[in-house]
């Protein structure tokens, strides 16, 4: 079993056929197997095992415990039908040692007849206790005469299902794959030159391992994801979605962009009009962009950095140099509330220097979008800020060189290649420029965003004081209250964020009307707003406005303020049901506090009892306020999947890898992707074709 890493063997193209050159395999069949991203013999293959079974050796009978997984012998003593709430078989049997019940709520009186009594049967699941003894549910069984017959040799492997598709008969398939390929290597598509982390087996090898793995093999080892068959698969894994994303990248910097030279000089002058100076991080930050905007090529640069770091100024110094050099640049945020606040930022900003900003958002009056959208497309506007509505159907620039994504965590990438689709014109795609608040650590990140260059906002502005963060039982809410008048009293506003009780927005709201009511009830001196997701537009905008001017002093909210909502002077913040939010959504909200140079305050109210790892969570929230800090503890507490996002990334659907986990491999998959771009382009393609798929995200590798 020798990988081939040079010309192609011509057995190799045996596995390239389609799975119905299997004996047994129809189109429903194919068509099923489709499901799992099988179309020919060797993507078999990569349908990869989801967990083992032992059934190596039979247990005795006598000494079954509850809740082990055990392939166990005997004869039939009774088969017999009962009621016990509803129609039900049960078969007992017993090896000599002990007796074991099966129990069966589905079945056929032909199945019931082939279990008389006096037959042998091995079966395999999962013991557990039940009212007459211990027992298994449905097991898998099958009869097996007076001889015996053989043990399996290697652990079992379980597949992931899909209708149609019995797991033993998808077992059955991946071993004819399996011989296929002993016979026709599978090619590997990492050549020598292009270094293998060592100590990892071939490509062939590790599979037939992962399928077959034998008797002695560590479980524990392959359930964590850590066997070097599994690291060999994940490094090629890894190695593909970072190759398609920097093919990706490569192809977009061939393309000619608008070299943005401002000769108005709009964002000089927007900076020096600015009450502060931008801090050195923010400078960093700005020079890398600005120099990829007069570089002739698209920008796309992604700027990450913690809630509160400034990323907004950034974005409209950015905005400004596209301004200054005559051509449209628009500011996307994913709520509603979040465009409207950039918004008027950007407008206080740019009217005293002469440039009018428009507004594009999905519940604005029909007439102030008309108007919006003709002086865009007339050119009329030359910065544009809304949500994805900008990028609906039917929305025109006049000379757009600048897209600028806020939180875009919130957005997939789909969205965002859409989004820079629309804004090509006379040949030229648009710059882009990315903002987020998720941190994630450098490797990870250079994998993850192999497709954008980083910049890193790693300083807060001056003057800033920590926020203090206590954690309080529900009980307490009326301590809680009191401090809310405290804070009113000192000149301060507060936010109160309702709970998560349910996914409906219904109810949501609901809840938030309530507390707003019960709370201007029990605080009569307060003046009390209240903003959710589902108010109009109009209505919400409102009570910001009144927000932001002090009119009002508590806010109400759902988690629709999670992002970026600005407003200084609110230095309290109580979180309800706190318990229920994930870290990085806490760390989110509580980054609307703490905000100005005033001390501010963070409760988060929990119900008893917490679970251990909301306990976990609320601790890790309360001792640190690095979101660098907080993203690692949630990975540590919860695997990276929901941190990271499955949406932002390219490497969206990992199937073998985990960016966490296999972290350490990411250097020698960066080194690897160099070799193979320069000297191997062509099995790039091949790579990503077995790892990805034909997903159109993809559609330009290769
Ligand atoms: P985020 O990075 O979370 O989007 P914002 O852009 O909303 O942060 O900025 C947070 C607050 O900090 C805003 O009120 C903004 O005006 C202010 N700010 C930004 N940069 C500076 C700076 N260099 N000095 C002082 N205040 C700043
Ligand atoms: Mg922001």
């Amino acid at each position: 079993m020798k990988p081939t890493a040079g010309a192609p063997a011509p057995a190799a193209e045996r596995l390239e056929r389609p799975v119905t050159a299997l004996r047994g395999v129809g189109a429903a069949l194919a068509e099923r197997l489709g499901k799992l991203g099988v179309s020919r013999i060797a993507d078999l293959l990569f349908v990869l095992p989801l967990r083992y079974e032992d059934r190596t050796q039979v247990s005795p009978l006598g000494r079954l415990a509850s809740g082990q997984r055990a392939a166990v012998e005997g004869e039939v003593l009774l088969t017999e039908v009962v009621y016990r709430g509803r129609r039900q078989l049960l078969c007992r049997i017993a090896d000599g040692s002990g007796m074991l019940t099966l129990r069966f709520f589905y079945f056929s009186a032909a199945q019931q007849a082939n279990l008389a009594r006096g037959t042998r049967l091995r079966c395999f699941g999962e013991v557990r206790r039940g009212p007459a003894g211990l027992e298994m549910v449905h097991p898998e069984y099958r009869r097996v005469g007076s001889q015996a017959v053989p043990l399996e040799e290697t652990l079992t492997p379980i597949y992931p299902l899909t209708e149609g598709v019995p797991q033993g008969r998808l077992r059955a398939l991946v071993g004819e794959a399996l011989r296929e390929s002993e016979r026709s290597a599978l090619r590997d598509w990492i050549p020598p030159a292009a270094g293998l982390p060592a100590g990892l087996p071939s490509l062939t090898e590790a599979l037939a391992y992962l399928h077959r793995p034998p008797r002695e093999a560590q479980l524990a080892e392959l359930a964590a994801g850590r066997h070097p068959a599994q690291r060999r698969l994940a490094f090629e894994e890894l190695l593909a979605h970072h190759l398609s994303l920097k093919v990706r990248k490569r192809a977009l910097k061939t393309d000619p962009a608008w070299r943005l030279a401002d000769e108005a000089q709009l964002a000089r002058r927007f900076l020096a009009a600015l009450p502060f100076a931008l801090t050195g991080a923010q400078q960093r930050a700005l020079a890398e962009a600005e120099r990829d905007l007069t570089a002739g090529v698209p920008m796309t640069r992604l700027v990450q950095g913690d809630v509160g770091c400034g990323k907004t100024v950034v974005a409209a110094a950015a905005a400004a140099r596209a301004a200054g050099s005559g051509f449209q640049a628009t500011l996307m945020a994913p709520t509603e509330l979040l465009a409207e606040q950039h918004w008027r930022n950007l407008r206080d900003w740019f009217h005293p220097l002469g440039e009018t900003v428009a507004l594009v958002c999905g519940s604005q009056g029909a007439r102030a979008r008309r108007s919006a959208l003709a002086a865009i497309a007339a050119g009329e506007v030359r910065i544009a800020v809304g949500t994805h509505a900008l990028f609906q159907e039917g929305i025109e620039f006049a000379r757009l060189a600048l897209v600028i994504v806020d939180e875009q965590h919130r957005f997939g990438v789909q969205q965002r290649l859409r989004l820079t689709e629309k804004g090509q014109k006379d040949g030229r795609l648009p710059h882009q420029l990315i903002m987020t608040a998720t941190p994630i650590p450098r490797t990870l990140a250079m994998t993850a965003y192999a497709d954008l260059d980083i910049s890193v906002i790693d300083e807060l502005p001056p003057g800033r004081t920590p926020i203090h963060t206590v954690v309080i039982p529900e009980q307490r809410r009326a301590e809680v209250v009191l401090r809310i008048v405290e804070a009113c009293r000192a000149g301060r506003q507060a936010y109160w964020v309702c709970p998560l009780i349910d996914e409906s927005d219904e109810l949501r709201v609901q809840a938030a009307e309530e507390t707003a009511a019960s709370l201007s009830a029990a605080l009569p001196g307060v003046r009390v707003g209240l903003v959710h997701g589902r108010m109009p537009s109009a209505a919400k905008d409102a009570a910001m406005l009144a927000f932001k001017a002090g009119k009002i002093q508590l806010l109400v909210a759902t988690t629709v303020i999670e992002v970026g909502v600005d407003v200084p002077n609110a230095t309290l913040m109580v979180i309800e049901n706190a318990e229920r939010m994930g870290l990085a959504q806490l760390h989110q909200l509580r980054g609307r506090v703490g905000r100005g140079t005033e001390a501010s305050t963070c409760v988060l109210l929990y119900r008893a009892p917490l679970a251990p790892l909301a306990r976990e969570r609320l601790r890790v929230i309360r001792q640190s306020s690095d979101g660098f800090e907080i993203a690692r503890r949630d990975l540590a507490l919860r695997g990276p999947g929901e941190l990271l996002g499955t949406r932002q990334t390219g490497l969206a659907q990992l199937r073998v890898a985990d960016l966490m986990r296999d972290a350490d491999l990411l250097p020698q998959v960066q080194e690897a992707a160099e070799v193979l771009l320069a000297s191997y382009p062509q099995n790039i393609a091949a790579l990503a074709a077995r790892w990805i798929g034909a997903d159109e995200r993809y559609g330009r590798v290769g």
